[in-house]
């Protein structure tokens, strides 16, 4: 069994590959919900949406995020009305806000109502949310204490962080799945997806008892570097490494998740840092790294299962 962690739209593509390759039962994805938040009276879970949309092949391409053939008729009659339109909710995608809102509202946890929806969609494996309390990641920046949706979508991400705080992390439980999952004696990997690692994967790492769970866990931890030559692949990845202070390359990431991990994935474009990331006592696998397509995110899935393996032959030595 493979568990994965993810954010939206890498983690999304990463999670896709693994979802195809691998049999529903073999595979968990623990999804971000740092980024969640109450808008407009919905709930909305931005990366649990991004996963959903993606695994199910309903994702819309042209837009990065929400789902394929949108309209936006609720958008239009809302800015009518002179609603707030700065965070956008297409007709469709509209749906799954009002039924996460719904259920939530009903007494159910979001991992109940993500369950139900994943199953409504098809989505052959198991998609769980971190946790079923509210996290909220915080963005400490240039111009104050920022709400992560604020900073990212109104903001544009153009203030400079200065650091970034996982609300509510602390008290939080991880699901319950979650927890399963880190604790079941069948787990032959983790693997961190390529996501943003400060607003997708440190807030799944910052719910209480996560970190500790995880480096009992005696398989192989394999992650996905999100910078390819010295750039995100998109979003602000890169940015945020530079004002954080660090050094914008997949040997940063290295650095970042330190004794964390057992093997790194890097592009074939940063095959010149193998050695350096070596050198600080992490594995490192090569290949190309970019998910254009699905036959890509398969490629990149096998091969990075392929490298948790090597590492689980090598611990067993
Ligand atoms: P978000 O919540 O929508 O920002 O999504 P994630 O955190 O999961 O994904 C954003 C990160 O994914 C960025 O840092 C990107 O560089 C990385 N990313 C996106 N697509 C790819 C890809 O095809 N390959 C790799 N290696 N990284 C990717």
């Amino acid at each position: 069994m493979i568990l994965a962690l993810a954010g939206g739209v890498g983690g999304a593509r990463l999670a896709n590959g693994l979802c195809k390759i691998l049999d529903g039962d073999q595979l968990v994805v623990v999804v971000n919900t740092g980024d969640d938040f109450e808008h407009l009276g919905f709930s909305i879970s931005p990366d649990l949406d991004t996963v959903m949309y993606t695994l199910a092949g309903r994702n819309n391409v042209a837009l990065g995020w929400g789902i394929e053939g949108e309209t936006w008729n609720f958008m239009q009659a809302l800015e009518g009305l002179g609603g707030e339109t700065w965070f956008r909710l297409g007709d469709r995608d509209l749906a799954t806000h009002v039924m996460r809102t719904q259920a939530l509202r009903h007494g159910d946890s979001l991992s109940k109502v993500t369950g139900r929806m994943f199953q409504q969609m098809q989505v052959a494996c198991q998609v769980v949310p971190m946790s079923d309390d509210p996290v909220r990641t915080m963005v400490e920046c240039d111009e104050g204490v920022l709400a992560f949706q604020q900073y990212f979508v109104r903001r544009r991400c153009e203030p400079v962080v200065k650091a970034l705080h996982y609300e509510g992390a602390a008290n939080a439980r991880p699901s319950e799945a979650f927890r399963a999952a880190l604790q079941d004696a069948q787990l032959d990997g983790i693997v961190l997806c390529p996501s943003n690692p400060f607003l997708s994967v440190r807030p799944i790492l910052a719910v209480a008892g996560v970190e500790a769970m995880l480096r009992k866990v005696q398989a192989p931890v394999v992650a996905v570097s999100p910078i390819i030559a010295g750039a995100a692949v998109k979003g602000p990845a890169a940015k945020i490494m530079h004002e954080l202070g660090m050094e914008v390359t997949s040997l940063g990431i290295a650095k970042f998740y330190g004794d964390l991990i057992d093997g790194l994935v890097i592009d074939a474009q940063d095959a010149h840092l193998a050695a350096a990331i070596e050198a600080t006592g992490i594995a490192v696998a090569v290949t190309d790294t970019v998910m254009k397509s699905d036959r890509d995110q398969q490629k990149l899935a096998t091969f990075t299962l392929e490298f948790v393996s090597r590492l689980r032959r090598e611990q067993s030595r």
